[in-house]
């Protein structure tokens, strides 16, 4: 008998990269380390590789699919599990929040889709407070700016906003020959921490990422110019910021501390 699975051609504008790798697939769960109790949501569990392993482990799962043809082919492997249920949703549009909660806090997962992993990024760090742990796949530049420090080249709005909320891990690389198609990039593996309190707390959090990207918008100039329409040269010095650095130099610190003096200002 045919399975409904081999008639499933894998869709560019889902990011569709199916992970085949069995020895990859097992590390990758190895690291999440699921446990029978977990409230874990696997975003895009396309054909279930990560899924079956995760339903070994844990009594109940949630996923999050897009794409409509792929829900029989989770049906007919998982269907018949009581604590499996499938959301056939928008990723980038679902509340998250009515999975998780303060007392039943969510471990997402995901081989996620890379032409939508920033935005996604940015959707699932709003539900950080309901959330214990992230586990990504992601394209590995991406994972080289979330992890990268003031003064790498990597370093941008990214690194800072996710930083803020997050303990950033890259935990290993994986080849383009472990997925079906092959992407054309290299690929990694993510694990994001949300504090309980940020290190950093900033007083206006939308102000912080909005400070963040003005000084981003243009990275090669210097800060002078970039922060001219928030700080005169004055109130930089005042704020012991070199006039003369890029954004790339400023720490997430900094980036606080500016836009906490912006919001106290305004006051
Ligand atoms: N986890 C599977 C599939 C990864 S490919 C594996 O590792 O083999 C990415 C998956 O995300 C696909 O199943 C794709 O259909 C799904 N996807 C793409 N865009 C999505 C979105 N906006 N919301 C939820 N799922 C999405």
């Amino acid at each position: 008998m045919k399975q409904p699975e081999n008639r499933h051609r894998a869709r560019k504008r889902f990011g569709q990269n199916f992970l085949h790798d069995q020895h990859i697939i097992s590390h990758i769960v190895r690291s999440i380390s699921p446990k029978e109790s977990d409230n874990i949501v696997e975003i895009g569990p396309g054909k279930g590789a990560i899924t079956a392993l995760l339903l070994d482990a844990c009594s109940r799962l949630n996923v999050v699919e897009l794409d409509r043809d792929l829900i029989p082919i989770l049906l007919q492997q998982f269907g018949h599990l009581e604590g499996f249920n499938i959301n056939q949703a928008d990723a980038l549009k679902f509340d998250f929040a009515t999975l998780g909660s303060i007392e039943n806090p969510l471990r997402i997962v995901g081989n996620l889709p890379y032409n939508i992993s920033t935005p996604l990024i940015f959707h699932l760090l709003s539900y950080s407070t309901l959330v214990r742990d992230m586990h990504f796949m992601l394209q590995k530049e991406v994972v080289l700016r979330m992890a990268a420090q003031a003064g790498d080249n990597n370093y941008g709005r990214l690194s800072i906003m996710t930083q803020y909320r997050c303990a950033v891990e890259h935990l290993f690389d994986v080849g383009p020959e472990c997925f079906d198609p092959r992407p054309k990039v290299d690929s990694a593996i993510v694990r994001l921490t949300p504090y309980e309190k940020p290190p950093f707390p900033a007083s206006d959090e939308k102000l912080l990422d909005s400070v963040v990207r003005t000084a981003f918008s243009q990275r090669r100039k210097t800060l002078r110019n970039t922060l001219k329409p928030l700080l005169t040269h004055e109130e930089l010095i005042q704020l012991d910021i070199d006039p003369g650095l890029r954004p790339e130099n400023l720490s997430l610190e900094t980036y606080v501390s500016i836009a906490n003096y912006l919001d106290k200002k305004a006051a």
